[in-house]
């Protein structure tokens, strides 16, 4: 029932169990676990059905089981996920769909190209990694294991596993958002929260749907605004304005001209298609290490190559407009040169003149300062926690591959479930909120 009252055109008298703000992965994810769970869930998104935002737009990124940073979180987090994702398509599968899981990863061997001096970190993390890899760290040995011009002083790591390689956001939100529906709850495109309040123990969630303001009210509340986060929490958790920092990345779209990939011969194709996705560390510039992966194939079936740099970060003004914000010139040739230069890594006789921009756009992601993204109920002024309001934020630039942990932690939280994995608990622990509460963020 619908009532006008305080100026909304609507307020809605129904108390829902859980609000998800966001509809992005990580909103997307958490929406799932709960409804899955028999939580009654509202999934708000702002965006219309098809969505041009939003830090999980696009069709690829890289996922992978290895890690050479921090221990064995990532990889713990990417595997979980790719077991939450099996469940989302068996639950779909037994409702009469007919999907794989090679609709949402295509599995590729993944490069990591980087300096002797990561080597032995690198090396010690795989101990309690489950990844199968492959590794180079000699010129000779790189010509003989891999054909490729590895240069003195680096190494070529090579991940092997099924559903390492790359993973497409765009269809793993289709697929959870139709999961959803198919339990029977809510997803409302075109509906932007403008306000969250606390009033005798209920969330009052004000939205601006479809130009209509209406007031939806939960017991609990799942924020997953992903770069919006400081904005959207400024009354209910303002800490989270100077935790999460949204920054602009750029991303260029190329293609080996027709002509030129045409004539190469099937084996130079392959080594290209085995030598993405690749992340290349081996400068010592920050701002000089790309990441890069076949996004896509042509109508001819030229690979799309997608390239950007986690470091050629920028600040950003009004999230809103970044979006449509052009790359410049110089971002155009950083991307075409780290292409042709790699690809001659691969042996591949390829130059700068022969490879053509596709597409290019501007992207936002959120960092905190560790890069260690947050999930954690928010903490009220006398640093008490709020069990019913939990936060998925600060998903840097590795978020997607953890997406179904990221929200079945966040659904565990509201719910008081666990999972049986031994590494949960410290999984929980590093994502939580001691590191607010304690300032070692
Ligand atoms: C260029 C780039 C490359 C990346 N590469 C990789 C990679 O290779 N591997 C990897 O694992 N990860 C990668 N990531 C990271 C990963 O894509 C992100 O961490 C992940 O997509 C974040 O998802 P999210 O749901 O937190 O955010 P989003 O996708 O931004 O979702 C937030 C949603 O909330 C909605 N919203 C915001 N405010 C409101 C509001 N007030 N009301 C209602 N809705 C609202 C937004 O419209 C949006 O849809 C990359 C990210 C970028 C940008």
């Amino acid at each position: 029932m619908t009532f006008n009252s305080n100026g909304h055109n609507g307020e809605q008298t129904t108390i829902h169990d859980v609000i998800v703000i966001g509809g992005g992965l990580m909103g997307s994810s958490a929406a799932w676990h709960l409804s899955n769970y028999g939580k009654e869930v509202v999934l708000l998104e702002k965006q219309g059905r098809v969505y041009e935002k939003g830090s999980s737009k696009g069709e690829a990124r890289v996922v992978r089981s290895s890690n050479i940073e921090g221990d064995t979180l990532w990889s713990y987090l990417h595997n979980t996920s790719v077991k939450e994702v099996e469940t989302v398509i068996r639950f779909l599968n037994n409702k009469g769909t007919a999907i794989t899981m090679e609709g949402i990863y295509t599995t590729s061997p993944i490069s990591y190209i980087a300096r002797h001096e990561e080597l032995g970190q690198l090396l010690n993390n795989l101990k309690n990694q489950d990844a199968n890899f492959e590794l180079a760290s000699k010129v000779e040995e790189g010509e003989s294991k891999f054909g490729v011009n590895l240069k003195e002083g680096t190494f070529l790591h090579r991940e092997y596993n099924t559903h390492s390689g790359t993973f497409n956001p765009r269809k793993l939100i289709q697929l959870l958002h139709q999961a959803i529906a198919l339990k029977g709850y809510q997803i409302r495109y075109n509906s932007e929260v403008t306000g969250i309040e606390k009033k005798d123990g209920v969330y009052k969630i004000t939205v601006d749907a479809n130009g209509k303001s209406i007031l939806l009210s939960a017991k609990q509340v799942v924020s997953a605004a992903g770069p919006y986060t400081g904005g959207l929490l400024q009354k209910i958790a303002p800490y989270y304005n100077s935790l999460i920092h949204p920054k602009r990345v750029f991303l260029t779209f190329l293609r080996i001209k027709n002509e030129h990939y045409n004539n190469l011969p099937v084996a130079q194709k392959q080594q290209m298609k085995n030598g993405f996705p690749v992340i290349d560390r081996t400068t010592n510039l920050e701002c000089e290490e790309f990441f890069a992966m076949i996004e896509s194939y042509d109508e001819q079936d030229n690979p799309i190559i997608k390239i950007g740099g986690h470091f050629q970060r920028t600040n950003i003004g009004d999230i809103d407009k970044v979006w449509q914000k052009k790359l410049n010139q110089k971002e155009i040739n950083w991307s075409i040169e780290k292409i042709a230069s790699y690809l001659n890594f691969l042996n591949l006789p390829i130059m700068v003149n022969q490879i053509e921009v596709v597409d290019t756009y501007s992207c936002v992601y959120s960092l905190t300062e560790t890069e260690v993204p947050f999930v954690t109920p928010i903490l009220e002024d006398d640093n008490s926690i709020d069990e019913n309001f939990v936060v998925i934020a600060g998903m840097s630039g590795v978020g997607a591959k953890g997406a179904m942990a990221y929200g079945l932690i966040a659904s565990n939280l509201l719910t008081n479930k666990k999972q049986e994995d031994p590494y949960y608990e410290t999984a929980v622990a590093k994502l939580g909120y001691e590191r607010i509460a304690t300032k070692t963020l």
